[in-house]
């Protein structure tokens, strides 16, 4: 933490809160040096030694807890009541609560509206089967989509033999539905569906992509 680095309003360095190692006692486990992701200690010859001890967190005795040895000291807990009270910090805390809660409701809000997003069925791929002869089946689909927000896309049709098809041999045909303005789909699947049966195709199968 900075020197001029702000603890609630009050400047970091007028609150002397950190921890004290008493080398004779340290064994050199080195886990507050592991433990602490502030950067306060450094292992120096086997000894664990606080060099950046006003990085330490305000009200954090992690590696207090933690020493085997209890080699780790901190000023009493007292001293931040006190602080507390002398800086009137709350109000300032208050507002900081409130600015920490707008910022979760925005993520959230977020994820909602990613979640709303994913939900969404924007393309669906269609598989038919059955003959398509003199159906006229394309300008059908061609009038389904006239003037709507929805397109058909990636066309294919598998026709076995041509002279099969000129005797009414089924063939195969796979499209995909799409929104041409990212919308949800799924009011217009039933027209698909429906065109599908009007014409005696068959669905083979219709997969959400
Ligand atoms: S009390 Fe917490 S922040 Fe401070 S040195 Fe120990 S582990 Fe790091
Ligand atoms: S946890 Fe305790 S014994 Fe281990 S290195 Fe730190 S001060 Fe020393």
């Amino acid at each position: 933490m900075a020197k001029d680095e702000l603890w609630h309003g009050i400047p970091r360095k007028d609150i002397p809160w950190y921890p004290t190692v008493d080398a004779d006692t340290c064994i050199g486990c080195t886990l507050c040096y592991t433990t602490c992701g502030r950067g306060v200690y450094e292992m120096q010859d086997n000894k664990a030694v606080p060099v950046n001890a006003m990085s330490c967190m305000v009200g954090c005795s992690t590696c207090g807890t933690v020493c085997p040895v209890q080699a780790i000291t901190f000023p009493a807990r007292d001293l931040i009541w006190k602080l507390e009270r002398e800086n009137k910090i709350f109000k300032i805390v208050r507002q900081e609560a409130k600015e920490k809660m707008a910022k979760q409701d925005a993520l959230k809000a977020r994820a909602a509206a990613e979640d709303a997003v994913a939900r969404l069925t924007t393309r669906v791929r269609f598989e038919i089967a059955g003959e398509f002869g003199e159906k006229r089946f394309l300008v059908q689909m061609e009038e389904a989509v006239k003037e709507q927000p929805y397109d058909f896309i990636n066309l294919r049709l598998e026709v076995p033999t041509v002279q099969g098809a000129m005797q009414n041999t089924p063939a195969f045909m796979s499209f995909e539905v799409t929104s041409t303005e990212q919308e949800d789909i799924q009011g217009f699947l039933p027209n698909v569906r429906d065109l599908i049966r009007r014409n005696g195709l068959t669905l083979v199968s219709e997969n959400r992509l």
